[in-house]
């Protein structure tokens, strides 16, 4: 399952995190995905509270934002959001396109003591 192994990793990187922070509680976590990432936000939930079930942030709030996709269309040099299904360049239909966002998959904040 695709949220599943996201889930371990980001329950990975908030123990490290925690760590550096000297947090021995993680109470809420706060991660921003890219529209590209394609999570299934309630599914993800519940995989990170298994993933982190054995770690720091055990039952620990997940907080997800989720930043819509722009691409930069590399023939004529537009940044547009593409429509859900259709990602060629609004401007000269190339397909010749770049992401600029949409695959972000990071970690904003944690919060705990
Ligand atoms: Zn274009």
């Amino acid at each position: 399952m695709h949220e599943l192994r996201i889930a371990e990793d980001l329950a990975a990187m908030v123990a490290g995190y925690a760590s550096e922070a000297g947090l021995t509680k993680v109470e809420k976590v706060n991660v921003i995905f890219g529209q590209f990432i394609q999570i299934v936000p309630d599914l993800f939930v519940a995989a990170f509270s298994e993933a982190a079930r054995d770690t720091v942030a055990s039952g620990a709030e997940l907080d997800i934002e989720i930043i819509p996709a722009e691409m930069r269309c590399l023939s004529c040099g537009s940044e547009y959001k593409p429509a859900a299904d259709l990602l060629a360049c609004g401007v000269c239909g190339s397909v010749e396109i770049a992401v600029v966002h949409g695959k972000e998959l990071f970690v904003k904040s944690i919060e705990g003591g």
